[in-house]
Formats: structure tokens, C-alpha cells, sequence
């Protein structure tokens, strides 16, 4: 379809796609970062794209690159768990694909935050330099994860300003238009396949061209065709092959999710028109890793329910595969679909076990009790209000197994370790709390399971004046902060003996050379267990000193790539142009 007219908010009909003949450009666009290694997955060096003057109206959307046709996706989805009709790009705009470097493959590049779109329904089709950190920093930082993600490959702020009220308490104020320029194999979405349900005009199931006009097949096919070649390759019977892909795209979600959980992250908004045919993490918005392990953490604030929960994501996912096979129907075997729907969470599982044994370097063995051993430390990282990132880094410590009080006493370090550190105070400091009553419902569930958080409450009279104002310092300094130390001390004792002098101990058995067993252990913790993750506190950080004008703290946050990774390409545009390569449109008549 073309959008030739003013963009707005509409239902498009018979449409995957509306091309975009206008651009909206910002004012005096500016680079606030790059990521040299998205970058390079387009063939551009970092340091050319940042010194081509011309560079933050390209890679902003602001300048349409020659050869490229910009073009907004129709799709639909399930909004926390109600069928929300046409949604589509309401912010992002497609550019067109690019061939990457070294035949690595073509990649979808598009702008978030480029103006209004035929999608955008009350929206004015615009981020904010707030919105764009979070989603520019993430990206990188789940990428350098090895988690699969869209990737971020640069992040543009400039001089047009929209109105928000970022702290929905009815204030608003003027912020900066700011894009991030995304970069993924392809962008489409479960929501991507919704979008045909109830609507009649896709199935061109009427007249003498019936069924050429299908447009779910057609973009069935471009998906299997294009991403899944060896499911393509494999299978001649169409339902088998669809069935085929689809249990694929259910492995890979299971993966992905398990790879969230392993790491603490929380998506926040995994509605099925943010999931990903590719199984990426998908569209980041107020997503947040944990700091102290809490199973039923939410992280967006406008899920009251916490139907997005880190622990609800596995099960929410199988969900939205199911809304999936929903939407792919009668191009599905029916009964096939729900075996793969029914292996789901057993699949989820075994990826998510598999991860936790490498977070513990258990690597030689699978024994039946690893699960409880598993679900025993986080129970207890609950209780005593542990860090999740900080104390799989410090369980490396751990002694291998072997008679002594030297060893008995280095134990002792790592689990005064893990019940000393503290991340939530760093968190606390940043000032981005809803209200105050939230986050001295916070502190005092904190302070209730962690003497630290205790310390600290005393050490702030305006919270403990505040605590006692809602007759809750009563409760607080109820508990004996002493005994409830010893008593933590202890359960991480026994934990921490069962691990080591139990489980490790085992990991040796008929091993020829224990060394390496334990040389192998410490390197796939070190390896698999994050130093540091996008805490929220770090993002918020970056953002404030990013309005203030200060942009080092973006760059600060996430490691530059050597620069032997990157190409470098004196004539880059010129490269660039040459590769794009026209995006090919689902929708034709
Ligand atoms: P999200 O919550 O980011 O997954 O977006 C949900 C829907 O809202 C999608 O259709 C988006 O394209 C649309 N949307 C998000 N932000 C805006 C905006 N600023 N203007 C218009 N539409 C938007
Ligand atoms: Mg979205
Ligand atoms: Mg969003």
C-alpha cells in the first residue's frame, strides 16, 4: 500500500506494509553513540559513520539514503492477554535491507522514533533520549551477553522536542526527539501473523485469482524461505514444512527465555507483537535485570497483575506460541501444533537447567537432584535478599573440594560476601521511583531480609522518620539484626557445603585429570555468569548525564569492540548504497 497522503492513525487494508513517501527529519540531528560491532554487521566503521557530516541525518532517518524505500509493518497482537486488532509501526520505519560484509547475509535496518507512520494511531511516532538509551544500551549489552537480540547501531538525539510525562503523575515536559537506528535479520513478529486473523481481504479466497492473493502464505514462505533454508530445504509437504518451522521458532523462544531467566532479565512487555519470528529479544521498553533475586520481580509499572513477571516469562511465552499456531491455522497440522506447545516448558527446562550447571560449573555431570540444588540457592538468595548477578560471580570462589581449615575459612568469605553486598543501595540512590511510598515499601522489604539494607535504613533519618510516620519502624526494628545474620550465615553454610563438598566433589569421579575438571569449572562460570549486567540504575545514570548534555556516560557503559573487528571502508556511503538492497514488499497485488 502506498501512503502517499498524510500518515495517521487508520486501519490499512490488505496490507503487510505501507511505504513511507515522506520523511520526517529531526532538527540538527546528532550522534549521542555508535556501536562499532552493529555497525560492522553492515560493512561501516564506527569511526567514519561518526565523522561523516552528514552521518546522524542518514542513520536517524532524517535523509533518505538513495535506494532505500522506507516502509511501515502492519501487524497485530495480543496485548496483555486481549486481542488488541491493528497495532503495526506505530515509531519505527523501515529503511530497507543491506548486504552485510563477507556474505554474512542481508540485514533489515530500520529507525525507531522517525515520526508518525499510517500506524501510530494517538502516538506522534517519536522517542525520547530516555527511551532510546534503555533500548540502544540494552541491545548492545544483551548481544555481548550471546543472547540473541536486534542490535542497536546507533543512537541520534537532536534539536525537536516532543512533550512527555515521564513520570505519569499528570507533569508534562519538553524532551528530545532521539532515534535509534535498529539492525536485525528481520524485524517480523508473531503480531506479524495476527494481523491476517478476521480479516477477510488477505485470503483472496474470491474471484479468478483465488489463493495467489494469500497473503499468510505468502509471508509464511518468505519467512521459511529466508530464515529457516534448511526447514525449507527439508521438507516438500507444505503443512509439514509449516509445522517444521513452527516447532523451530518454539525451540528457540524456549532458548531465548531461558537465557533471560539465566541472566535475571525481565522483558516487561512480552506481548505476541513483541516476540520474534527469529527468536530475538524483541523491543525494549521498561524491561529491567534483577538486582536481589525476586521470582515474581516485575519490572514495567503499568503491570499491576504482574502478568509479565520474571517468572510468568516462560509460561507467558508458551502462551503467545499458542496465539501463534492460533494465527497460522489451517497452515498448521492442528494436532502437531499442540505436541510442540506440549514441549514447550519440558524443552524451556532442559535449556534453563542446562544453563544454571554452567552458572555453577557443573559440567561433567547431570545428576537427578541438580534441579533442587538449583531451586534451594535461589529460595535462599530470596530469603537473605542476595544479589543474582553478583553472587553467581562470587560462588566462583568457592574452594574446590578438599580436607582443611584454610579452605573452611575461604567459604566463610564467599558467603560473607554474598550477604554483605548489596546492589539495591546503588539503586536507591537514583531518584526514579514513582513515589515515595513505593520505594519505602521497597526499603522495608528489603531491610526486613537484609541486615545491610537494615544498616542503611537507619543510616537515612528521612526514611526512618518516614517509616515511623506509617507505623511501620516498629516492625523494622522488631527483628534482631544479629540473629538474623547468624541464622542467614548458617543456611548459606550448608548451602554452599552441599555444592561444594557434595556436588563438586562428584564432578571429579573417574575424571583422569582433576585439574582441568576444576581449571574447566572456573572457566565456564567466569565465561557464562555476567561481572555486570544493564542494571537500572546504570541506564538511569547515562540518562541523566545524557539530558544534561554529558553523552560519555552512553559510551562508557558498553565496551567498544577492538578495533580489528571493524572494516575499515574509505568510501563508506558509496558501500552502503551499493549493498542496500531494495526491501521486498509481502504485500503484492
Ligand atoms: P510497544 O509498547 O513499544 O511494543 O508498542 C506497542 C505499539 O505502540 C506498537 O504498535 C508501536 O509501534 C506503538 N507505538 C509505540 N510508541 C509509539 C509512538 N511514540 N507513536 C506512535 N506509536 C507508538
Ligand atoms: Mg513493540
Ligand atoms: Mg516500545
Amino acid at each position: 500500500v502506498d501512503d502517499s497522503e498524510a500518515a495517521g492513525s487508520r486501519t490499512v487494508p490488505g496490507a503487510c506494509f505501507s511505504r513511507i513517501r515522506t520523511l520526517q527529519p529531526l532538527l540538527r540531528p546528532t550522534f549521542v553513540a555508535v556501536s562499532a560491532s552493529a555497525l560492522a554487521l553492515l560493512g561501516l566503521s564506527g569511526r567514519e559513520v561518526l565523522s561523516a557530516p552528514l552521518g546522524p541525518d542518514y542513520l536517524s532517518g532524517s535523509r533518505l539514503l538513495p535506494g532505500s524505500e522506507p516502509a511501515a509493518h502492519c501487524y497485530s497482537g495480543h496485548q496483555f492477554g486481549l486481542f488488541a486488532g491493528q497495532l503495526g509501526d506505530g515509531a519505527a520505519l523501515y529503511l530497507g535491507e543491506v548486504e552485510g560484509p563477507g556474505g554474512q547475509g542481508r540485514w533489515e535496518i530500520q529507525v525507531k522514533g522517525a515520526g508518525v507512520t499510517p500506524y501510530s494511531r494517538d502516538g506522534d511516532g517519536r522517542k525520547v533520549l530516555r527511551s532510546s538509551i534503555r533500548e540502544f544500551l540494552c541491545s548492545e549489552a544483551m548481544a555481548a551477553l550471546g543472547i540473541p537480540s536486534t542490535r542497536a547501531a546507533a543512537l541520534v538525539t537532536s534539536d525537536l522536542y516532543v512533550t512527555r510525562d515521564p513520570l505519569n503523575n499528570g507533569r508534562r515536559v519538553r524532551e528530545r526527539c532521539s532515534t535509534v537506528l535498529r539492525v536485525a535479520p528481520s524485524f517480523i513478529r508473531f503480531g506479524s501473523f495476527e494481523i491476517f486473523l478476521g480479516r477477510d481481504e488477505f485470503s483472496g479466497l474470491q474471484g479468478p485469482s483465488a489463493g495467489r492473493h494469500d497473503v499468510r502464505a505468502q509471508l509464511l514462505d518468505y519467512v521459511i524461505e529466508s530464515f529457516y533454508p534448511s526447514i525449507q530445504r527439508r521438507h516438500s509437504n507444505r503443512k509439514e514444512r509449516n509445522t517444521a518451522f513452527f516447532r523451530e521458532v518454539a525451540m528457540r523462544t524456549a532458548k531465548l527465555v531461558a537465557q533471560w531467566q539465566s541472566v535475571g532479565f525481565c522483558h516487561g512487555v512480552l506481548n505476541t507483537d513483541n516476540m520474534s519470528i527469529l527468536g530475538l529479544t524483541l523491543d525494549y521498553g521498561p524491561f529491567g535485570f534483577m538486582d536481589r533475586f525476586d521470582p515474581d520481580f516485575v519490572c514495567n509499572a503499568s503491570d499491576r497483575r504482574g502478568r509479565y513477571s520474571y517468572r510468568a516469562q516462560p509460561s507467558v511465552c508458551r502462551w503467545n506460541l499458542a496465539r501463534l499456531a492460533e494465527a497460522l491455522g489451517s497452515e498448521l497440522h492442528g494436532a502437531e501444533a499442540g505436541a510442540v506447545l506440549d514441549d514447550f516448558m519440558p524443552a524451556y527446562e532442559a535449556f534453563y537447567l542446562g544453563n544454571m550447571r554452567r552458572k555453577l560449573g557443573l559440567l561433567r555431570r547431570e545428576e537427578a537432584e541438580d534441579g533442587e540444588l538449583v531451586s534451594d540457592l535461589l529460595r535462599l538468595m530470596h530469603n537473605t535478599g542476595a544479589d543474582f548477578t553478583n553472587t553467581f560471580r562470587l560462588l566462583s570462589r568457592v574452594p574446590w573440594p578438599a580436607e582443611g581449615d584454610r579452605e573452611r575459612s575461604a567459604v566463610g568469605a564467599v558467603v560473607d560476601a554474598i550477604l554483605d553486598q548489596c546492589a539495591d543501595i546503588e539503586e536507591l540512590k537514583v531518584d526514579n521511583k514513582p513515589t515515595m511510598e513505593d520505594e519505602l515499601a521497597m526499603i522495608l522489604s528489603m531491610a526486613q531480609t537484609n541486615p545491610v539494607m537494615f544498616g542503611m535504613v537507619a543510616d537515612r533519618p528521612e526514611v526512618s522518620q518516614q517509616l515511623e510516620r506509617m507505623g511501620r519502624l516498629k516492625e523494622l526494628l522488631a527483628t534482631d539484626q544479629a540473629e538474623l545474620r547468624e541464622k542467614q550465615r548458617d543456611d548459606w553454610i550448608h548451602w554452599v557445603g552441599r555444592y561444594r563438598s557434595a556436588r563438586l566433589a562428584r564432578e571429579c569421579d573417574g575424571a583422569s585429570d582433576p585439574c582441568a575438571v576444576r581449571e574447566a569449572r572456573l572457566s565456564a562460570m567466569n565465561s557464562t555468569n555476567p561481572r555486570v549486567v544493564l542494571r537500572n540504575y546504570i541506564a538511569q545514570n547515562a540518562i541523566q548525564a545524557a539530558e544534561r548534555g554529558d553523552f560519555s556516560e552512553v559510551s562508557r557503559h558498553f565496551k567498544v569492540p577492538k578495533t580489528a573487528n571493524i572494516q575499515y571502508r574509505p568510501k563508506v556511503w558509496t558501500h552502503l548504497l551499493i549493498q542496500c538492497v531494495f526491501f521486498i514488499f509481502m504485500t503484492i497485488y
